[in-house]
């Protein structure tokens, strides 16, 4: 059980992309498999309304890290609407598993969810993941 959530060795490099630095596959990266954990320093309940970190994770009730990318190069990694990875929160640690086979060169992407899209993204302007960018849709739509 616990050994998928052990992540592989990937060559992931941070690169400019279209909203940003983001985090690249530097291989090809098979479908289900751990890529990268993401890091942070555990943020205390008191200080987590008023902590502005744009690297918060929640990890559970009244929990959360703060994973800034110096310490955490999965904190690279930008939203996208059509995410080829997916966060996965086992016993409080947080893994960035892979959604698809992802070919080296690709950018690695998840999911930030609808309290992040609507309070953050829309904030900054809209959605710039690959998707909206091409379609023009629902970038500035707040989600459900
Ligand atoms: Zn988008």
């Amino acid at each position: 059980m616990a050994s998928k959530f052990v992540p592989g060795d990937y060559i992931l490099t941070p690169k400019r992309s279209s909203a940003g630095i983001g985090l690249f596959a530097g291989q090809d990266i098979p479908k289900g498999v751990c890529v990268i954990e993401y890091v942070g320093k555990e943020v205390p309940e008191a200080d987590q309304y008023t902590n502005k970190s744009r690297y918060l994770f929640g990890i559970g009730e009244k929990r959360m890290v703060d994973g800034k990318p110096k310490i955490n190069k999965a904190g690279y990694i930008n939203h996208s609407c059509a995410a080829n990875c997916e966060p996965e929160i086992y016993k409080g640690r947080i893994f960035i598993m892979s959604k698809k086979t992802i070919k080296k060169g690709e950018e690695l992407t998840y999911d930030y969810g609808a309290e992040y899209f609507n309070d953050i993204i829309l904030g900054d302007g809209g959605c710039k993941c690959a998707k909206c960018a091409v379609t023009g849709n629902g970038q500035k739509k707040r989600r459900a």
